[in-house]
C-alpha cells in the first residue's frame, strides 16, 4: 500500500520504524490498535503516562501566563506532579530572555524531491535575545537517560533540523543560523542534570542525509507487497502492543525493567495543517 499523499512523518513514526519496520507497518498504514498492554503493571504505567501529560500541560499554561499559585494547586493532589512542578518552578528551565513559543508545531517538506512532509509539536522554542534558538523538551522519565542514548534518537536529531527548515516563520521569515541552535531535553525528575546538544552545519547535512534515506526506505517499501521485516532486537518486542500478533510473547515487559524510553499512548496526536507553520523548498 502505497504512502498516502497526506501523510505526515514524525519523531514518532520515524523511531518506530527504526526500532521496527514491521510496527511502523502496522502502527502507521495498517492502522491496527490491538488489544494489549505496553508495560506491566498497568496501572502504574498508565499513571505514569497520564502524570507525564498533566507535567506538560502544566509548564504549557504557565508559559502562557497562567498564575503559579492556580497551577501549583492543580498540582497538589499527586505526590509526584507536586514534586516535579515545585522541580520546574525551582529550576526554571525556560526563564530564559527572547521570544517564547510554547507547544509550537513545525512542518517542512522531506524527501528527495521535497514530497513528504515532516511535522514536529515542540514542547517550547525560545528565541534568544542573545541570538540562540533554544528548542527545550520536557522529560517525565523514570530513569535520567544517558547522553549516547539521547544522541542516538530521532527526535534529537529531528527537532533541531525541523527548526532550522521550518523556523523562519518564528523569526520573522529570517533563516535561523544553524550554529545558534540548540537543544535542552530537562528532566522532571532530575532537574539539575538537563541534557544540552549543540546544532551545526555538519549535523544539519548529515540529519538531513539520514531523514531523507529514511523516508525513501519506508516509502519504497509502502510500494511493495507483503510484511515488512520484524525487528531482529526482540527487547523492542516486550514493550510493544503487537506482541501476540507478531508472536514474539504475550507478557508485557515490567516497567522496572525497561530502559528510558517514554510510554505513549497509541494514538497520533491530530494535527490542525491550517495551524501549523510550514515552509517549502
Ligand atoms: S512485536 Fe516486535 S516484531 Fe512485532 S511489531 Fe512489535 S517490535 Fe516489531
Amino acid at each position: 500500500m502505497p504512502l498516502p499523499p497526506d501523510f505526515h512523518f514524525s519523531q514518532g513514526s520515524l523511531q518506530d520504524f527504526v526500532d521496527c519496520p514491521r510496527r511502523f507497518q502496522l502502527r502507521y498504514l495498517d492502522g491496527i490498535a490491538w488489544p494489549a498492554v505496553q508495560a506491566e503493571p498497568i496501572l502504574e504505567n498508565e499513571r505514569h503516562m497520564q502524570q507525564g501529560e498533566l507535567f506538560h500541560l502544566l509548564a504549557q499554561q504557565y508559559l502562557v501566563g497562567v498564575p503559579v499559585a492556580r497551577l501549583t494547586a492543580m498540582a497538589q493532589g499527586d505526590p509526584d506532579l507536586a514534586a516535579w512542578w515545585q522541580a520546574f518552578l525551582a529550576s526554571a528551565p525556560a526563564e530564559l530572555p527572547g521570544q517564547r513559543f510554547p507547544e509550537v508545531t513545525l512542518s517542512a517538506p522531506l524527501g528527495v524531491s521535497g514530497e513528504r512532509r515532516l511535522v514536529a509539536k515542540f514542547d517550547l522554542v525560545i528565541l534568544a535575545t542573545d541570538g540562540r534558538a533554544v528548542i527545550f523538551d520536557w522529560k517525565s522519565s523514570r530513569h535520567r537517560p544517558p547522553r549516547r542514548w539521547l544522541a542516538g534518537r530521532l527526535q534529537t536529531r529531528v527537532y533541531p533540523w525541523l527548526l532550522l527548515h521550518a523556523g523562519l516563520d518564528l523569526n520573522a521569515g529570517q533563516p535561523l543560523a544553524v550554529d545558534r541552535i540548540e537543544m535542552i531535553y530537562w528532566f522532571a525528575g532530575f532537574p539539575d542534570r538537563p541534557e544540552r546538544f549543540a546544532y551545526s552545519g555538519s549535523q544539519a547535512a548529515e540529519d538531513g542525509g539520514y531523514l531523507n534515506a529514511l523516508v525513501e526506505q519506508i516509502a519504497l517499501l509502502a510500494d511493495g507487497e507483503g510484511v515488512w521485516p520484524l525487528t531482529p532486537d526482540e527487547t523492542h518486542c516486550r514493550y510493544c502492543v503487537y506482541r501476540s500478533l507478531c508472536e514474539r510473547g504475550v507478557e508485557a515487559g515490567r516497567l522496572d525493567e525497561a530502559d528510558y524510553r517514554d510510554f505513549e499512548p497509541e494514538v497520533e496526536v491530530d494535527l490542525d495543517f491550517e495551524q501549523i507553520a510550514e515552509v517549502e523548498y
